[in-house]
């Protein structure tokens, strides 16, 4: 059976991305809680019937109260504790009893609320998801979460390897380009799955050596509270990466912040015009800059941008510029150069080939020049 590297050996091919990762790493070696196992433990309310009945500003203000909680704690874990203390920390509260309402549970009822007249992204489109007759769907057609597909994925950045990937069908954007369109456009491409039995794969994964679980899709906006609930039941510790292209709603990412534990994100477009034309968002840039401010704040994370052909002045860099600048020049970027025309992009002239060579290498020279020193 395949196991994880240990944390030393996966520290020298980059101490400074491991670094700007640091609590990923501790958390895949068992060293540290994942922030879903914390939000776990922590107890907020005492009668579910109480928690249903809460109106949904109550339900946000206990969310606050209890997710500033749950930073604190997880802070003070921020030097990689000594293993031995971890493991008898660890071990204590797996024996105590389960909490009664946690701070999951109360992130899954805000979410499940928020389904109900969704605004799980920023598409906003307000139809009832929870709703048995789902006349209406939404611009994801997302209804019962369907999984495409899910594995032990080898081909992720080089520290999340092997990843349990875990694709959902379905997408709030719809880009031209989308390379991955047999699944997030045909969202019956799959299969269901109870939120227990996911729990109980993304556990033996762990066991064969899975470092995360890691959900993507097309999108896991959408799925949400199935995702929170999945969690809710899984056994093991391991960081959960949500693998995402950042078109949360402010809402989802208040939900996300002591849930993710990496964020995998997707910077497609540096302008709105862009993002208007390929892939229909509105206010493509002011969303996933916050989104990224906001993940940057709360976990760890990992850029991805892929060069799109002829974009490399307008989109590529303007983002590696402004992730320097307010993100911080240590900000793991991983700047992609396998785009292909697939889907719709022959219809549309400048991203109907492959890009040249040249655009990738003044793609990684402007990162270097804009100071980003950890480059994949
Ligand atoms: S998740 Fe789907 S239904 Fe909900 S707001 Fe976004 S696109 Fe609309």
């Amino acid at each position: 059976m395949w196991r994880p590297e240990p944390l030393d050996k996966i520290q020298k091919w980059s101490n400074s991305i491991s670094r700007a990762i640091r609590d990923y790493l501790e958390i895949s070696e068992n060293l540290k809680l994942a922030h879903f196992k914390l939000a776990y433990f922590i107890e907020t309310y005492e009668e579910k019937s109480a928690l249903e009945k809460t109106h949904l500003n109550d339900l946000w203000e206990q969310h606050q109260k209890y997710y500033s909680f749950s930073r604190k704690i997880y802070d003070q874990k921020k030097a990689a504790p000594d293993p031995d203390t971890f493991k008898s920390y660890y071990q204590k509260i797996n024996a105590s009893n389960t909490p009664r309402r946690s701070l999951l549970d109360l992130k899954l009822e805000i979410a499940e609320k928020i389904s109900e007249s969704c605004y799980l992204c920023e598409k906003r489109c307000g139809v009832n998801r929870k709703s048995q007759l789902f006349d209406k769907s939404g611009y994801c057609n997302c209804k019962k979460p369907v999984i495409a597909s899910e594995f032990l994925h080898i081909g992720e950045e080089a520290p999340l390897v092997p990843s349990h990937t875990i694709f959902f069908t379905g997408c709030t954007l719809h880009c031209v380009f989308c390379q991955n369109w047999n699944t997030s456009q045909r969202i019956n491409a799959g299969i269901h799955l109870s939120q227990k039995k996911l729990a109980s794969i993304i556990d033996a994964r762990r066991k064969q050596g899975a470092l995360n679980v890691n959900f993507v899709g097309g999108e896991p906006t959408p799925h949400l509270p199935f995702i929170l609930r999945t969690m809710s039941h899984c056994k093991e510790n391991l960081p959960v990466i949500w693998n995402s292209n950042f078109y949360m709603s402010e809402e989802s990412m208040w939900l996300l912040q002591g849930f993710v534990d990496l964020y995998l994100s997707d910077f497609k477009f540096g302008n709105d015009e862009c993002a208007s034309r390929l892939c229909a968002a509105e206010n493509y840039g002011d969303v996933v800059r916050r989104n990224h401010i906001m993940a940057k704040e709360s976990g760890n994370l990992i850029i991805r941008h892929l060069v799109l052909p002829g974009h490399v002045e307008c989109c590529t860099k303007p983002i590696l510029s402004w992730i320097a600048k307010q993100l911080g020049q240590d900000t793991v970027v991983n700047i992609m150069g396998q785009y292909h025309p697939d889907y719709y992009a022959h219809q549309y002239h400048e991203i109907s080939r492959f890009p040249f060579p040249s655009e990738i290498e003044e793609a990684v020279l402007w990162a270097k020049k804009m100071g980003l020193k950890n480059l994949i």
